[in-house]
């Protein structure tokens, strides 16, 4: 094993430490949010590392050297990870970008959509390989900053892509020790971007349980829950965004003969090839999403506005980062296929408010603030040839 440098301080980023430590990568860490870097490091000197508790098992893994500064930890990676939300992978992507080795694989976790278009737009011409998770293998929370994460739950099997996809088995080699979950490889990037679970997940149940709740007030008690509250509207608003993320990647595979459309699995299949001992009753997609345990008592984003008086978060990031990455992502490649997306546009224009952003306006991905989107018109592809190219 040799250096693998780790880009964040958040959840993520204390469970790859530890797990990356315990079998015996040379970690960095590049953290040059605030001070995160000073606050990992004065944690990780209280214990000598940092501590992943599973629940029935800890493993602990101590960075050899922690930083803000890329030209102390970038150069002489093998492996860096971009352990980050999607609106953190421009910045980080333009801050390592002249400290990398030729033969680096720069992998985010997760991809999100589009990130292969946003990663060649950033470090075009420097042979360097690109991977992505379609989601984060487990859910985890930091307990003690610097010191201590917990794993809440991990993924059966977690989907992934490379580019250049002949890197695929040599990527795959390298991530399997470091995560449980079985990796589902794709044969592009274009099926991750599609296959993106969340991106469906976490707008349509904020837009099925939040729409028109703009103006209530919760006891912290009574903020209702994410996805055991699911209900037969809000499964209908998901059914229906899955049902057009299925007809796009029909239109992609009709016009593209490489893409293989069986890739992109519906949610209802995800979720019960995802979460296969967690789900009690799968028999439909409102009953797998109640009856998920690793779901359990994870409640709609709230913030506070009194004593004890919470109000929904709609900028949150299940709106502020899968819509952008996501969402209109989609919408871009339905675009470029022709297919139409009404669920997807509902969604979209119902978010696009909450976050006072204006990406879809009149039926066009025209607003001001597409360019902070990653769809794929942002990034010159105008046509199907340009997109088969990409
Ligand atoms: P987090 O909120 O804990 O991490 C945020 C970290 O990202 C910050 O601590 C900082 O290090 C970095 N960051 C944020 N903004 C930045 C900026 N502008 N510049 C540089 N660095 C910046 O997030 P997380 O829980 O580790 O999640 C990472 C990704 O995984 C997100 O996309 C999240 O949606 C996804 N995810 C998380 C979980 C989970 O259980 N934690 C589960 C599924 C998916």
């Amino acid at each position: 094993m040799s250096k693998l440098t780790i880009c964040g301080g958040g959840n993520a980023a204390h469970v790859l430490i530890a797990l990356a430590g315990h079998i015996g990568w040379d970690v960095d860490v590049f953290a040059p949010l605030a001070d995160e870097a000073e606050r990992l490091q004065a944690g990780v000197s209280v214990r000598g590392g940092i501590l992943a508790n599973y629940g029935h098992k800890t493993v602990m893994g101590r960075p050899r050297r922690i930083s803000a500064t890329p030209a102390e930890v970038i150069p002489g990676s093998e492996l860096i990870l971009l352990a980050l939300p999607a609106f953190a992978h421009g910045s980080t992507l333009q801050s390592i970008a002249d400290h990398l080795d030729r033969e680096v694989a720069i992998g985010a976790l997760p991809a999100r959509g589009g990130f292969d278009y946003q990663a060649f737009s950033i470090l075009p011409n420097k042979g360097v390989r690109i991977f992505g998770l379609q989601t984060l293998p487990w859910a985890c929370r930091i307990s003690t900053y610097g010191q201590e994460a917990e794993i809440l739950g991990t993924k059966a099997e977690v989907d992934l892509a490379a580019a250049p996809a002949a890197e695929l088995s040599r990527i795959t080699q390298q991530l399997e020790p470091l995560f449980s979950s079985k990796l589902s490889p794709h044969s592009s990037f274009l099926s991750l971007t599609l296959a993106n679970t969340g991106q469906l997940i976490h707008p349509g149940i904020m837009y099925g349980l939040g729409r028109g709740k703009e103006g209530d007030r919760f006891a912290q008690d009574d903020i209702p829950l994410f996805y055991q509250g699911v209900d037969d509207p809000t499964a209908h608003v998901l059914q229906s965004l899955s049902d057009e993320v299925q007809a796009i990647a029909g239109a992609v595979a009709a016009v593209l003969p490489d893409f293989n459309p069986r890739e992109v699995a519906t949610l209802h299949e995800w979720i019960l090839r995802a979460y296969p001992a967690d789900i009690a009753d799968g028999s439909s997609l409102r009953r797998a999403f109640n009856t998920n345990r690793a779901y359990v008592g994870l409640k709609l984003p709230s913030r506070p506005v009194g004593p004890n008086s919470f109000a929904i978060d709609y900028k949150a990031r299940y709106l502020a980062e899968d819509v952008p990455f996501g969402l209109v992502v989609l919408r871009g490649i339905a675009a470029l296929v022709g297919v139409r997306t009404p669920t997807i546009d509902e969604v979209i224009i119902w978010a696009q408010e909450h976050l006072d952003k204006q990406y879809l306006v009149n039926g066009e991905l025209s607003g001001p603030n597409l360019v902070e989107t990653r769809a794929p018109q942002i990034y010159g592809i105008q046509t199907l040839a340009q997109l088969a190219k990409a």
